[in-house]
């Protein structure tokens, strides 16, 4: 099997994130994606972040909505049972102990987390311990154009490790000592949960952003008002 980690705030859940992890799924391709919703997000302001319960209710929502979501992904509180803060690396180690050998892991992430993850615990590690997919991002566009994934080299080679050489016919970066990182161009959507949230605080219509039953779920909770 091969299976992709794939971790968020979901704040809340949206149709970018189901959209883009049934392409990865159907494309890369992935046999099923875990959604781990993380606890204390260390990068997000906490106050704007809504409490794990409501989060992890509004994923189970959003993929029991649809059949075909909920065959193939499942939701994790793996980094809600631990206390503290959520660091990836520990909870890849969890998965990794815990899943049979044969399962291949990969850790999926869109491109602006990426650019972020050389502030990630122990990131350095995390590189030599699973292979990563990194998807384009609308917001993130200028890293695509002309010199296509150019950007991203140049993050990888500078904060990472500059002995990786890409391959085109495979899309990924590859490594001596480290995991393979794999690019994967997801179809554009611009949706992402702050622009949510500001649209319900201010009052605005958030179809067709919202998966069916979480639009509910928020009102009904009153959440991000
Ligand atoms: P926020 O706006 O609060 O930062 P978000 O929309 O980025 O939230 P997260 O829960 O932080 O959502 O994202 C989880 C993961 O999903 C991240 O790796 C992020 O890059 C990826 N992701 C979210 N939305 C999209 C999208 N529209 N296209 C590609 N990747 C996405």
């Amino acid at each position: 099997m091969r299976v992709g980690l794939f971790g968020g705030t979901f704040n809340p859940v949206h149709n970018g994130h189901l959209a883009v992890a049934k392409e990865v799924k159907d494309g890369f391709p992935l046999d099923r994606i875990i959604f781990f919703p993380s606890a204390i997000p260390p990068h997000k302001e906490t106050k704007v972040v809504v409490n794990a319960d409501d989060r992890i209710n509004m994923l189970r929502i959003a993929i029991s909505a649809t059949p075909d979501f909920s065959e193939s992904f499942a939701i994790s509180d793996i980094e809600l049972k631990r206390s503290g803060p959520s660091y990836t690396i520990d909870t890849v180690y969890q998965y990794q102990s815990k899943m049979a050998d044969d399962n291949q892991l990969y850790l999926i992430m869109g491109i602006d987390a990426f650019f972020e993850i050389d502030t990630w615990k122990s990131y350095l590690e995390l590189f030599k311990i699973i292979p990563i997919i990194v998807m384009s991002r609308p917001q993130n566009e200028q890293h695509f154009n002309g010199a296509k994934w150019k950007t991203l080299e140049t993050f990888i080679q500078s904060n990472i490790s500059d002995d990786y050489e890409y391959s085109f016919s495979e899309k990924k970066y590859s490594h001596s000592e480290n995991m393979p990182i794999h690019i994967y161009d997801v179809t554009p959507i611009d949706i992402s949960a702050t622009k949510i949230r500001k649209r319900i605080k201010k009052g605005m219509p958030v179809q067709p952003m919202l998966p069916p039953g979480v639009e509910g779920y928020i009102k009904s909770k009153g959440l991000y008002t």
